[in-house]
């Protein structure tokens, strides 16, 4: 493959978040004067009150709380303060007490600067942290993103699991290594068998792999693999962005990735390029329903080629 084409497709492989352009003025003037945020109860007022939120740029999931709510994940800069003005209606809370960023892509972490000067406690994955510290680069959105200022940088991190105790419910974090970015964390809430994914899951469209940032669609299979054996048929799952989806799904979509990683092998030892495998349809049963996999499956096999064939 030669270095166009192969620039071609590892920029194909991967979506525009929330249409991100962190770098444009114009875009972020846009963005902030068409924030509208929808609300839905997760769960009612009157047995603990969490709130998904969508349309800051991603899903977040607000919950009332004590001294303070718990926010999972921050939409887009431009978005934060109709996002917090209205995670405040959801919730009663004039505060964010605890915000965890799933990963460190702008769509999760535009609310950290306002939530760490109020002084709340921001938890990541260890490597969103150092991301957050730096410029960073990603197909995922134009330009570059950071660094943050300094105060809106996660003062608790993990390399691998951790929890807390929101009111008088049990939140566990943990990682899911090279599925979305290389610092991505789910955020389990067993007593209400519901679970917020983070960037690996996507409601109705096929995920996105940062293969400039340490995913790989091995890290994705692992994920869904991780995410299917901690959930139950019913269960209740938060994508990054679209409608919630079910734990019987996340299951099935895991067969699929399953399916087709051993089919992504087969194409290398024939010797395909992202071409020929987005040209074989793998995934053709599936198109009607998460629409057209190409920059999926050209970033799915890009990635297997970094790990697997020497340039
Ligand atoms: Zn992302």
């Amino acid at each position: 493959m030669n270095a166009l084409s192969r620039r071609r497709f590892l920029r194909g492989g991967l979506e525009v978040l929330g249409a991100a352009a962190v770098s444009s003025r114009l875009t972020t003037a846009r963005a902030a004067a068409a924030a509208s945020i929808s609300t839905e109860d997760l769960v009612p007022s009157d047995r603990g009150a969490m709130t998904l939120l969508q349309g800051a740029g991603c899903n977040v999931v607000a919950v009332r709380g004590p001294e303070g709510s718990l926010l999972i994940d921050g939409g887009l800069a431009a978005n934060s303060d109709a996002l917090l003005a209205a995670a405040t209606a959801a919730t009663g809370n004039a505060r964010v007490n605890t915000l965890i960023n799933t990963h460190w892509h702008p769509s999760q972490t535009g609310s950290n600067e306002r939530v760490g000067r109020e002084g709340g406690l921001i938890i990541s994955q260890e490597v969103t942290r150092l991301y957050l510290g730096r410029a960073a680069l990603s197909a995922c959105y134009d330009g570059s993103y950071g660094p943050l200022p300094q105060i809106a940088w996660p003062k608790k991190t993990t390399r691998d699991t951790g929890s807390l105790e929101f009111a008088g419910q049990h939140v566990e974090y943990v990682y899911l290594p090279a599925a979305h970015t290389d610092g991505d964390l789910y955020v389990h809430f067993p007593e209400r068998n519901l679970l917020v994914a983070g960037g690996p899951v996507l409601g109705d469209r096929w995920p996105v792999i940062d293969i400039r940032n340490g995913a790989w669609v091995g890290g994705l299979l692992n994920a869904y693999e991780q995410l299917a054996s901690v959930t139950q048929p019913d269960t209740r799952i938060v994508p990054a962005n679209g409608g919630l989806v079910t734990g019987a799904e996340i299951a099935r979509r895991r067969d699929i990735y399953q399916k087709l990683f051993t089919q992504l092998f087969v194409y290398l030892n024939k010797g395909f390029g992202p071409d020929d495998v987005v040209a074989a349809h793998p995934l053709k049963a599936y198109e009607s329903e998460l629409g057209d996999p190409s920059r999926f499956l050209a970033g799915a096999y890009e990635s297997l080629m970094y790990a697997y064939v020497p340039n």
